[in-house]
């Protein structure tokens, strides 16, 4: 028996586990201190009514004779995927039931979809970077490039027509900058893909963060994406579905390579490997669509916006760089006078208790930049950004 070497040559991860060490130790030694979190990456509010109400009625019928399910449609049943559909169809993009495709989150299906490609293929990877994008080509032996995103490029790097590439991952709005691409700059990137052949892998996990309908919220109302892209999103930060678990991913049918349908095969890799989403948590998500679903989650949306614009203004103030904080939870600063991104987790937790995440656990690039997140209270983070102002001062 021989294992996959390729995981010996996975880094293991010390980002989050140095930062609870780090926060632990702090507390241990100052009680009488409040540490005001600011690094969180999960969502906070509780699941909205609608939501709730849908799994609870769910749940009845399953424990009945004629509502009981089995296994269901592995692609998700239809009931989700036409709401799904409609929720395109309102951003210009018509999409076929069979090219859409329910999962449990985002993350399964990023990694999953590379049983669809060679291992023989060139991954191109913008560096700050969600690190999944990473581990799952590394797991496989892929050739990564890594791309250069830094306040030159306002961490939104474009093609460059000297590097050949064939799978190209994006994430718009980025976690962890929270930069958001234009309608402009996503025509470059899909005509550069077009050109080379290559497939866009397309994380549209903080879609919902958009307010502003001239930037493309799907890769899909750009022209010409669909012979290009496979879009993944989920209800995650759209919903607080990160426990209960439901995404999606689009695959289009134009997508043929080799006389190979992309849709067709990942149809059959997934009714091969999977057995699809709860019942249970598809009605869920079934009512997240819904109006009164939509109108309470965008409270929820809207109170995490509130909390990033808090923190924008307070940079703002500080004349710190920044990128996100508008389109996205996440607020991605320069460290003040330099600091290296640990330095700076070390001197914000020691002088004013607030944690965030050193920028350096996201890529080389991230070095010397800083993760904040506005998924905490409205009172907490106001009390961070009071402290952080005077410390400033
Ligand atoms: N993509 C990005 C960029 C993320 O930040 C996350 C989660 O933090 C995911 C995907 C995973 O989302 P899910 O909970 O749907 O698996």
């Amino acid at each position: 028996m021989k294992i996959n070497e390729n995981y010996k040559k996975l880094e293991v991860s010390y980002l989050f586990s140095t930062i609870a060490k780090k926060v632990n130790e702090f507390i241990r030694n100052n009680p009488d201190k409040k540490v005001i979190r600011l690094g969180i990456g999960d969502v906070t509010r509780p699941l909205c009514k609608s939501v709730i109400e849908a799994i609870k009625s769910a749940t009845d019928e399953m424990g009945t004779f004629e509502g009981f399910r089995g296994y269901g449609p592995e692609q998700g049943y239809d009931f989700l995927k036409e709401e799904i559909q409609k929720y395109y169809a309102r951003k210009n993009v018509s999409l076929d039931l069979d090219e859409i495709f329910i999962s449990d989150g985002a993350k399964s299906d990023l990694g999953n979809i590379l049983d669809l490609f060679s291992t023989d293929n060139t991954v191109l990877i913008p560096d700050p970077v969600y690190p999944v994008y990473v581990d799952t080509n590394l797991m496989q032996n892929r050739n990564i490039i890594f791309l250069k995103a830094d306040q030159q490029n306002d961490f939104l790097p474009m093609p460059d027509e000297s590097i050949k590439a064939d799978l190209i991952y994006l994430c718009s709005p980025n976690n962890p900058t929270g930069a958001v691409y234009n309608k402009s700059q996503l025509e470059k990137w899909v005509q550069y893909a077009l050109k080379n052949n290559a497939v866009i892998l397309f994380d549209s996990a903080y879609e919902c963060f958009i307010s502003d309908s001239n930037l493309p919220s799907s890769i899909f109302e750009i022209e010409g994406a669909k012979s290009c892209a496979i879009e993944f999103c989920s209800l995650s930060k759209t919903a607080g579905f990160t426990g209960t678990r439901c995404g999606y991913t689009i695959v289009p049918f134009e997508l043929n390579f080799d006389n190979m349908s992309l849709n067709k095969m990942w149809l059959r890799r997934q009714t091969t490997k999977f057995n699809g989403v709860p019942y249970i948590v598809q009605r869920g998500a079934q009512a997240v669509f819904s109006e009164k679903g939509q109108k309470e989650i965008k409270e929820n949306i809207e109170y995490y916006k509130r909390n990033a614009s808090l923190i924008s203004q307070t940079l703002k103030k500080h004349n710190i760089y920044f990128t996100g904080g508008i389109h996205s939870p996440y607020i991605w600063l320069k460290c003040p006078n330099n600091m290296k991104s640990w330095e700076f987790f070390d001197y914000l937790l020691q002088n004013i208790q607030i944690v965030g995440t050193p920028g350096a656990g996201f890529g080389q690039n991230g070095e010397g930049f800083f993760r904040l997140t506005s998924f905490n209270t409205c009172e907490n983070t106001k009390e961070a950004m009071e402290r952080l102002d005077n410390l400033l001062t």
